[in-house]
């Protein structure tokens, strides 16, 4: 067991399903809420040897994991993610909804499947698996909802009209599950990174880069290890007066 003595297991109890965990921001959100404590359910959609890998690495907190593959954009599949977890390890009652893609293009270009891949993925996907995850939650009076948006939801951006207008509309979900379900003891919260050193990222031109790194205060790009700290507070019950709120995590990068 390679736990830390720094981190609490005050996630303890609790099932963590994370969407889209096999690799970057999900694999660090999913080893995150493991170190304090949590089973982890860990979606994937293709790639079931990442997946096994987060989970091995997850166990060596002394915690139960269980791989799940699901398509969140195909929501008739969602409901059997959720049962196959429930069964596996108990329903989940912390939610991070963190899979997502980008298609981009600028939208006098934009094919109606790159915008439509993208919706429903980055946003109706949260939605199903939300939907799919809150019965049990209400049940026990006790869940979390994370969901990771983007700043390009608060800023836009050429070329992402269709990334933009899913991680804005997150949002907008995040805000109204947040005073749907508030009353039964449930959180919903965005995360909202900025650039973050991923596969999502990993083809930004050296330019593009440069031209990046001279909005960010910090002057540097982010680590996938610089957003599951805050996913895993706002998991906690330190966070129990914490809900429909918008955090970036991005270096400076949007100030509000
Ligand atoms: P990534 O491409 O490394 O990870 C995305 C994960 O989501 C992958 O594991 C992928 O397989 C999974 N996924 C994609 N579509 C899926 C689907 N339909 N069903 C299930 N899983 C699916 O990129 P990342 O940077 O780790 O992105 C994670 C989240 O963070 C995304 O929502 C992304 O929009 C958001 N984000 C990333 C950045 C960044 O700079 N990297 C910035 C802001 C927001």
């Amino acid at each position: 067991m390679t736990t830390d003595p720094a981190v609490p297991r005050d996630l303890q109890g609790h099932v963590a399903l994370v969407t889209g965990a096999s690799r970057g921001i999900g694999r660090a959100i999913a080893l995150e809420l493991a170190a304090h404590g949590a089973d982890i359910a860990i979606n994937y959609r293709s790639s079931e040897s990442g997946a096994r890998q987060v989970a091995e690495a997850a166990q060596a907190f002394d915690v139960r994991t269980h791989i799940v593959q699901c398509d969140v954009a195909d929501v008739a599949a969602v409901g059997a993610m959720v049962k196959e977890v429930s069964d596996a390890l108990d329903a989940p009652d912390i939610l991070v909804n963190n899979a997502g893609i980008t298609r981009d293009a600028l939208v006098m270009r934009m094919k109606d499947d790159d915008w439509d891949a993208v919706i429903n993925t980055d946003l109706k996907g949260p939605f199903a698996v939300s939907r799919a995850c809150l019965r049990a939650m209400i049940r026990s009076r006790w869940g979390r909802i994370v969901n990771v948006g983007s700043v390009i939801g608060s800023m836009g951006n050429p070329g992402q009209a269709n990334y933009a207008a899913a991680k804005a509309g997150l949002g907008g979900l995040t805000k109204a599950m947040a005073k749907e379900v508030g009353s039964r003891n449930i959180t919903v919260n965005l995360v909202a990174p900025g650039f973050i050193k991923t596969d999502i990222t990993a083809d930004l031109s050296e330019e593009a880069v440069e031209l990046i790194m001279g909005q960010i205060a910090l002057q540097r790009l982010g680590e996938p290890e610089d957003v599951a700290p805050l996913v895993a507070f706002l998991a906690s019950d330190r966070a129990q007066y914490i809900t429909g709120q918008v955090f970036h995590v991005d270096g400076g990068l949007v100030m509000a």
